[in-house]
């Protein structure tokens, strides 16, 4: 009999991931070339999170002073909702991602989640509160249980596993000889984008996030696998605070709220609905995204 799964294979993954001690998101989620120090104000308290709503009163931020990318930005997420934020490419969305994560601090302005103005609490604890699902996820060259399990020292196997159910990528792994315990990267098993997501959002489940950050999560992808992945991340994101960035505007479209962003700037928000009903900005990326779909389909192959 084939044993598919060896659970005690497992506790070397885990053991190794505890040795690796001190775990760091950052170096994970690759958005930014030349990642800036931060530092925390001495005594810095752990943020508190009861409701996770989160808000961005006022924002400016530039990454060089001559040249701002966020003009005073407001808005709110409330705890448990999910909002979207679309916009043209270099509107400045990784830019509030980045922010929220703090990368950076705003030069103006403040960013509270649950209240807290996240610049005052310690980063490590900060950081243990967000969820992020980027465009494309760097894998460890390293076993897929160490990839899943990296970012949460304690996880146990059953965390893991757990984890790896509600992404949907369990029954691959199950059928993997070595399971958990198979290498994966340049050493070992090359998974596809859509694999390479699912073990993300594994590794963002065994932290149990309560705010998740997607990035243009399914934007690599080619629209079969971007359905597949985006049920899971619907399933994953209920009762917890969502902020979705999106390319393909179809993909948020049932978002409790969407933020039109332009030029670092709300040019308007409102739900899939009203935004079209109001047939400016929104309405005509809709437009031209739906006849660029439709063409797709009818394109020869
Ligand atoms: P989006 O995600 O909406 O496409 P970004 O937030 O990534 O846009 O970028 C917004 C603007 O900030 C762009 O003009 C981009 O060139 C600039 N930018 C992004 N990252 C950096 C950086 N590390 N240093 C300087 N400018 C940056
Ligand atoms: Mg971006």
């Amino acid at each position: 009999l084939v044993q598919l799964f060896r659970p005690l294979d497992l506790l070397g993954f885990v053991y190794r991931t505890i040795r690796q001690g001190l775990v760091d998101m950052a170096e994970m989620y690759r958005l930014i070339d030349a990642p800036v120090e931060v530092e925390d104000a001495p005594g810095a308290p752990a943020l508190i999170v009861k409701r996770p709503s989160i808000i961005f009163d006022n924002v400016v931020f530039g990454y060089e002073p001559e040249r701002t990318i966020l003009h005073g930005l407001t808005f709110e997420v409330p705890a448990g909702s999910h909002v979207a934020i679309v916009g043209p490419s270099g509107a400045g969305k990784s830019t509030i991602a980045r922010l929220l994560f703090r990368f950076y601090d705003p030069q103006k302005g403040r960013i509270l989640i649950d209240g807290q103005d996240i610049s005052r609490v310690a980063q490590q604890s900060l950081r243990s509160h967000i969820g992020i699902v980027p465009q494309d996820s760097v894998l460890f060259n390293d076993t897929i249980g160490y990839n899943i399990a990296y970012g949460r020292e304690d996880a146990s196997v059953e965390d893991i596993e757990r984890a790896s159910r509600a992404a949907s990528i369990m029954p691959f792994i199950e059928r993997l000889l070595d399971g958990f315990e198979t290498e994966v990267g340049e050493r070992g098993l090359k998974l596809s984008g859509g694999e390479k997501q699912r073990v993300a959002i594994a590794r963002t489940l065994v932290k149990d996030p309560p705010i998740l950050l997607l990035d243009e999560a399914t934007s690599a992808l080619d629209s079969r696998t971007e359905q597949d992945i985006l049920r899971t991340l619907h399933k994953v994101s209920e009762h917890r605070t969502t902020l979705a960035i999106a390319h393909r505007l179809s993909t948020i479209a049932d978002a409790d709220r969407i933020l039109v962003l332009d030029h670092g700037r709300l040019a308007e928000t409102g739900t899939h609905r009203e935004l079209l009903r109001k047939g400016e900005l929104y309405a005509e990326m809709w437009a031209r995204q739906q006849a660029e779909e439709s063409e797709e389909e009818t394109a020869p192959t």
